[in-house]
């Protein structure tokens, strides 16, 4: 066995890091690319207990008395985690809003883990501190065009960005004289608004109804009408099932007349703005006090890579904080910047580096088009879905670049029993290690609320076309599917 030497032990700073780090890398290379091998498709089969007991046959004991070294270390662990991978680089890995990140960016990621800079004081980032400055302003431009004033926090996803923006409207309340900030969003809104005003201790938000998936105006204005005290309407921007952009121009006016606030959360749908073509569906945007968006779905980048951009700069006074060892008052006179009221974390890694590498790489021409890429591959596999005898997508509009659709099997049986095929069908998806689709209730024609499968296109490459496989694979797996004697996971192909 191997002693710890030179390379186990090496930093992965400084100009012999770099040495350390380029060996270290290759072996990781090699092992991303033999676990994708061993893999063969966009997951693992077997299911969970077959996954469980490979990674654990290749990487227990996880803590051994004597270390194995570092190659070895990094050829085993790597290789099992590559090899019992959902990989979002295999165009039938399409369920989620997990993005196959741009190979810009994970190199850029590795030069922020070699570097190491903490966001929190000048002094553990010198540097990467100016970045994060001008990328912020450059993403808060983008949200709102123009606007001297505009500025933007870089945040762990879009759960931190709503947490933040409810944080921020309840302290705007506050120095208002007000006691809290009720919260009034669509029965459609993501679960981290709730669960943010639950953190915060704010009222029970408000849930308003959302026929077709898309807030309705109208209710918001009855709600507002029945509600006392400072309010914050939260609308969406691209659904997280359905893509649906929330009447943005409609919502601001009608959150004008009553004196609320608006907050959009933008998670899915933001880099829309990115593509001149696409960025008018987000049209009335401008009228939020503070937008959520993630660069970890539509973005492309390794997790996480999340923005909060807000109107006015000064409404991010309430995150102030003074702590002598990161930002002494002293130091503040000197001259040397105050980081630590630029988020609710303290030690922080610089996600903006890839975020700056992949913006310089693409300009906004380059991620436009990927985003443009997305949405149209989205309508060519609904398309293919329209044009399947043994399929049918859930009537309505496509959102930005998911479909709904189920096996028309589903259909035949009684409604119970049509969506436990649909799930049937997905798990047995999974557990063979054939594709990774994902599930959504949302209401059919009739207004029933049914099960789907969910397909989220959001491979910057991968064409719908590419999935025209798939679509045969889920209905033969539809056919083979019984639904009143659901069977067992088969095991290994
Ligand atoms: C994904 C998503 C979130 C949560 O964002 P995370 O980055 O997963 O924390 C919030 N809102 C919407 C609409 C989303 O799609």
């Amino acid at each position: 066995m191997p002693r710890a030497g030179e390379v186990d032990l090496a930093v992965a700073g400084g100009a012999d890091g770099a040495y350390a780090l380029g060996k270290l890398t290759s072996v990781v290379l090699d092992a991303l690319a033999d676990g994708a091998t061993a893999r063969g498709g966009p997951l693992p089969d077997g299911g969970p207990t077959a996954v469980a007991e490979r990674l654990r046959a290749a990487c227990a004991p996880v803590l051994p008395e004597r270390g194995t070294g570092a190659e070895e270390a990094l050829r085993t662990v790597v290789r099992a985690v590559a090899e019992g991978a959902a990989d979002p680089a295999h165009p039938w890995c399409a369920a989620h809003l997990h993005c196959p990140p741009l190979a810009v960016a994970a190199a850029a990621d590795l030069a922020a883990a070699a570097l190491n800079p903490s966001m929190d004081s000048w002094d553990q980032a010198p540097a990467a501190a100016v970045l994060e400055q001008d990328v912020t302003a450059a993403l808060a431009d983008l949200v709102y065009p123009g606007r001297a004033a505009a500025d933007a926090l870089v945040t762990s996803g879009g759960t931190e960005s709503n947490l933040v923006a409810l944080l921020l409207a309840r302290e705007r309340a506050r120095a208002a004289g007000a006691a809290t900030v009720r919260v009034v969003c669509g029965a459609n809104a993501h679960h981290s608004v709730r669960r943010a005003a639950w953190l915060l201790d704010l009222p029970e938000p408000v849930t308003v109804a959302a026929p077709g998936g898309r807030l309705d105006p109208d209710a918001v204005d009855r709600a507002l009408a029945r509600t006392t005290g400072p309010a914050l309407v939260v609308a969406t921007a691209g659904t997280t099932d359905e893509g649906l952009v929330d009447p943005l121009p409609e919502l601001g006016s009608v959150a004008a007349r009553h004196g609320a606030e608006l907050h959009v959360d933008a998670a899915y749908g933001g880099p829309l703005l990115f593509s001149e073509r696409l960025a008018p569906r987000l049209d009335g945007l401008t009228a939020a006090t503070s937008v959520t968006f993630d660069l970890h779905k539509l973005g492309w980048q390794p997790v996480a890579a999340g923005v909060l951009a807000v109107a006015d700069g000064a409404a991010l006074a309430p995150l102030a904080l003074r702590a002598d060892y990161l930002n002494a008052d002293d130091d503040g006179e000197a001259g040397l910047p105050d980081l630590l009221g630029r988020s609710i974390r303290t030690t922080r890694r610089p996600d903006v580096l890839k975020v700056a590498a992949t913006l310089r790489a693409l300009g906004r021409d380059g991620l436009g088009a990927l985003v443009e890429h997305c949405v149209d591959a989205a309508h060519a596999f609904a398309a293919l879905v329209d044009a399947h005898p043994r399929l049918r997508r859930r009537p309505g509009d496509i959102g930005i670049s998911t479909v709904l659709f189920r096996p028309t099997a589903a259909d035949a049986a009684a409604p119970a029993d049509g969506d436990a095929l649909v799930a049937e069908v997905r798990r047995r998806l999974l557990t063979e290690g054939r594709a990774v689709v994902g599930r959504a209730v949302a209401e059919d024609a009739d207004g029933t609320r049914r099960l789907w499968l969910k397909a989220t296109l959001l491979h910057p490459r991968a064409a719908g076309e590419d999935l025209a496989g798939l679509l045969d694979l889920v209905a033969a797996t539809a056919a083979r599917t019984s639904t009143t004697h659901p069977q067992e996971p088969e095991g290994p192909r």
